[in-house]
């Protein structure tokens, strides 16, 4: 008998990857918010946000294939293209924000933060929510809480409850920047998820943040604003989730949406920073600032203008939202529903079993969406910005009919 592409996939990739969904996803094509099946069936995707504009998007293909066939090299050379990036993403940021330095990942993104935050302060203490994740290198791993109890946080690192309000934010923060300096640990940074989407979505009220960046500052720490999550027009009314709560961080990180499925991430910083950091050290990223990701970098940004996609994030977002209320008031085992534009958290309340089974009932009647949340009971909803208002009723529809017609608890 032939091996199955499930066997085949734990030979050759073995066991530390992940699939989603008891009945995992083939998908051969996608197409804006669509994933099409071998079969041709066509799934509905709220999940991934990483094709910002929509799968596929043909604007985005083409800048990808022209300048992949004139030339791709690196920024070891001069080229137009990734100073007309770097000055396109700047002119989204406020002052002093005004360099940006690029890489392949998000990983790699808070990684070059982390190290330029280590340089300016001489510190290394860090402080992160009780959740959070913010990458795969080591020097990430330790701060990301959401790994599991497998990954030990480092002798460096505190966490703080993800916040609830904005006074107990800031005192709790100040507090971890006491207990670090209490363990003889110097301040470098407070890293945070704008929309603090894996410890369950904790958008507002907007503004949330800024008494935790003031105490971090206090202690002598940077703010490092971690926008893989919430940046690129997510919120529905901001480019960047920190604009949304009023505050300039000392270093923005972005990924995923920013190439719209390629390989594009960068560090936005205040140019004292990055004159500390590069007298001392030079950064080489092999292919980060390429002129491909650079045209698709451009190429995305133009789509989320030409297209009104934050406008449509926010229309979108808002009934959905309105829509997920309903549920939430006709079904016992929903709770809250909390969110910002195109990034959606839903509670269940019956606990992290019941939000399983609902996402494999959706799964099962053609929609995706995840799981985030400490104890893995909030359904997280972050689909293509270039979803719309037909999308969001269908997805309510079919959550319905998940909640009606499958045993949850
Ligand atoms: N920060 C946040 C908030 C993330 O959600 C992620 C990825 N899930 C990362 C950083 C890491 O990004 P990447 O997977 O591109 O390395």
């Amino acid at each position: 008998m032939s091996e199955s592409a499930l066997d085949r996939r734990r030979r050759l990739l073995g066991p530390a990857y992940r699939l989603l969904y008891a009945e995992p996803l083939r998908p051969v094509r996608g197409e804006g918010v669509w994933l099409i099946e071998a079969d041709g069936r066509r799934v509905l995707d709220a999940y991934n946000n990483v094709p910002s504009v929509g799968h596929c998007h043909p604007r985005v293909v083409e800048a990808l294939a022209r300048q992949a066939a004139a030339l791709n090299t690196h920024t070891r050379y001069l080229h137009d293209a990734v100073l007309d990036y770097a000055e396109r993403l700047l002119a989204t940021c406020p002052p002093p924000i005004s360099q940006a330095m690029f890489t392949c990942t998000g990983s790699e993104a808070n990684d070059l933060a982390l190290r330029i935050a280590r340089c300016v302060t001489g510190g290394t203490g860090v402080v992160v929510t009780a959740n959070a994740y913010h990458g795969v290198t080591a020097a990430l791993a330790e701060m990301s809480p959401s790994l599991g109890a497998g990954v030990a946080l480092g002798p460096h690192v505190r966490t703080v409850p993800a916040p609830r309000d904005p006074e107990t934010f800031a005192r709790d923060v100040a507090g971890a920047f006491d207990a670090l300096a209490a363990a003889g640990v110097r301040p470098a940074a407070l890293l945070f998820d704008t929309l603090f989407t894996s410890d369950g979505v904790f958008p507002d009220p907007p503004g949330l943040v800024a008494g935790a960046c003031a105490s971090a500052r206090r202690a002598g720490a940077l703010v490092i604003a971690d926008e893989v999550q919430a940046g690129l027009g997510r919120t529905g009314t901001h480019m960047w989730g920190f604009a949304r709560h009023g505050i300039v961080p000392d270093l923005v990180t972005a990924g995923k949406p920013l190439g719209a499925g390629h390989p594009v991430a960068a560090v936005m910083a205040r140019p004292e920073h990055l004159a500390e950091f590069g007298a001392r050290s030079r950064y080489f990223n092999t292919f980060g600032g390429s002129p491909v990701s650079a045209a698709v970098g451009l190429a995305v940004l133009d789509v989320i203008r030409d297209e009104g996609l934050i406008a449509r994030a926010a229309a979108s977002g808002a009934l959905l939202r309105a829509r997920l209320l309903a549920l939430a008031a006709r079904h016992g085992c929903l709770g809250a529903v909390r969110g910002a534009g195109l990034y959606l958290g839903v509670e269940v309340a019956a606990g992290p079993a019941a939000a399983a089974r609902l996402v494999e009932g959706l799964r099962r009647r053609g929609v995706l969406v995840g799981l985030c949340g400490a104890a893995a009971d909030v359904i997280k909803i972050r689909p293509p910005l270039v979803f719309g208002a037909g999308h969001a009723v269908l997805l309510a529809d079919r959550m319905d009919e998940a909640l009606s017609g499958d045993r949850l608890q």
